[in-house]
């Protein structure tokens, strides 16, 4: 079965084309700016990644460029596109409504209508993309695969804040979490390493990209997760502040005159890596700086590993065992000095880091601890595409059983 896997942002299509019969990737690209101006097209096949200079106003004529690609007689990959036989589509949230990956249906679109205003810079242009799809593709199933379903678990008591009840019942004001189609995968692949069944596995897996997460895993469950309402709670991440006191907000409103919106940019956008190393968001370029000895960089990235342990501390508190901490995403997978000390950081709850196994471990599956480490900590390359396809490929095989 081929399945076409689309991530659609504001002004960007990502895409990757399986076969799922071994699930190898037969092209994979991403078209930039979209509804810009100079829109360039990076389509790779064939191990060769092709720049082209399109024009794509809109998401509808962007589907419709990377779709004639794929049929391209030199760089495509596939004869006809009547050959897809499922789209699968990244939608951020999912709201209450949705716990499990669902052919899209009126319905469907609806809820994801719905729940626009929770997530405002990913809902619509996922809407967007579904609709391009839809009209591109009419007689192919479309499957809507929400980065909100695998932390649909959690419990009332992780997901509810301490605010009034209206709140909640009113303007539906409680944590959801993101990230979760990285979280299910690597805890999926964990229970295979671990030679466990999902069912019996304890995990806390931490999402370690430019947005960061981490999820409580009891028996292959999400029970709890660090980001909240939005993706604003929890860890340090590249631009995010993650946790903060609230009333800093009203704070730097009073004190320092900011607007409300200026603050919301500032936390989401001027903050975490960037906002405490003034270098920049990016862990490499933090590591370089501190490095060459710039305090503010080295501050920035002991922030970091220091709110990372900490989340690990209470979750494992709160688990009913832990048979791994799973590290992911890029820093998680490339970024050594950050594992190191993490680990070392974890050493009152047994954890023993291996220097060596550390250094093997880059972007590949690989265990980071001694054997005699009380939890050991993995290394697992996350594939949220690769998620996507399977779990497109499982509703569309449903339909044809019904
Ligand atoms: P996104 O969340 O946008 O998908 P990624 O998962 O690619 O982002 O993670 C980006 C982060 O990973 C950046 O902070 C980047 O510095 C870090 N990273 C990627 N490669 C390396 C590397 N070789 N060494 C250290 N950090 C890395």
């Amino acid at each position: 079965m081929i399945v076409f896997v689309v991530n659609c942002g504001s002004s960007s299509i990502k895409y990757q084309l399986f076969d799922m019969t071994d699930e190898s990737v037969l092209a994979r690209g991403l078209l930039e700016r979209v509804g810009q101006s100079g829109s360039v097209l990076h389509h790779r096949s064939d191990e060769t990644t092709h720049e082209i200079e399109v024009d794509a106003p809109n998401h509808t004529v962007g589907l419709k460029i990377i779709l004639d690609t794929l049929v391209d007689p030199k760089i495509g990959v596939l004869k006809n596109i009547e050959e897809i036989e499922g789209v699968g589509h990244r939608v951020v949230h999912g709201g209450e409504q949705i716990r499990e990956s669902t052919l899209i249906d009126d319905n469907v679109i609806k809820v994801i209508k719905d729940n626009a205003s929770l997530a405002p810079l990913h809902n619509p242009p996922n809407l967007a993309g579904i609709e391009a799809a839809m009209s591109a593709l009419s007689n192919v199933p479309q499957v809507a695969v929400f980065d909100t379903a695998f932390l649909a678990t959690l419990p009332p008591r992780a997901y509810r804040y301490a605010v009034p009840r209206q709140w909640y019942e009113k303007y539906r004001v409680r944590r959801y979490g993101f990230h979760g189609t990285s979280h299910r995968y690597v805890t999926l692949r964990a229970a295979e390493i671990l030679g466990k069944s999902v069912e019996e596995v304890n995990l806390i897996t931490a999402h370690l990209g430019n947005g960061c997460s981490m999820t409580a895993v009891a028996g292959g469950k999400a029970i709890d997760h660090s980001m909240g309402l939005t993706p604003l709670e929890g860890l340090v991440m590249g631009t995010r502040s993650g946790d903060i006191d609230p009333a800093v907000i009203f704070y730097m409103a009073r004190t320092a005159g900011m607007s409300l919106d200026e603050i919301d940019t500032t936390l989401n956008k001027k903050s975490g890596l960037l906002g405490l190393s003034g270098v920049s968001n990016d862990m490499r370029d933090c590591i370089e700086a501190a490095e060459k000895g710039n305090t503010d960089a080295a501050l920035a990235m002991e922030v970091f590993s220091y709110r990372v342990a900490k989340y690990i501390g209470a979750y494992f508190a709160i688990l009913p065992g832990c048979d791994a901490i799973i590290m992911t995403g890029g820093i998680g997978e490339n970024s050594l000095p950050i594992r190191l000390r993490i680990c070392q950081l974890l050493s009152n709850i047994g954890v023993i880091p291996d220097e060596k196994r550390n250094e093997e471990a880059i972007r590949k599956v690989g265990l980071i601890t001694a054997d005699d480490s009380k939890i050991p900590v993995w290394i697992i390359p996350t594939n949220e595409e690769l998620m996507i396809a399977r779990d497109t490929r499982d509703v569309v095989e449903q339909m044809a059983v019904k």
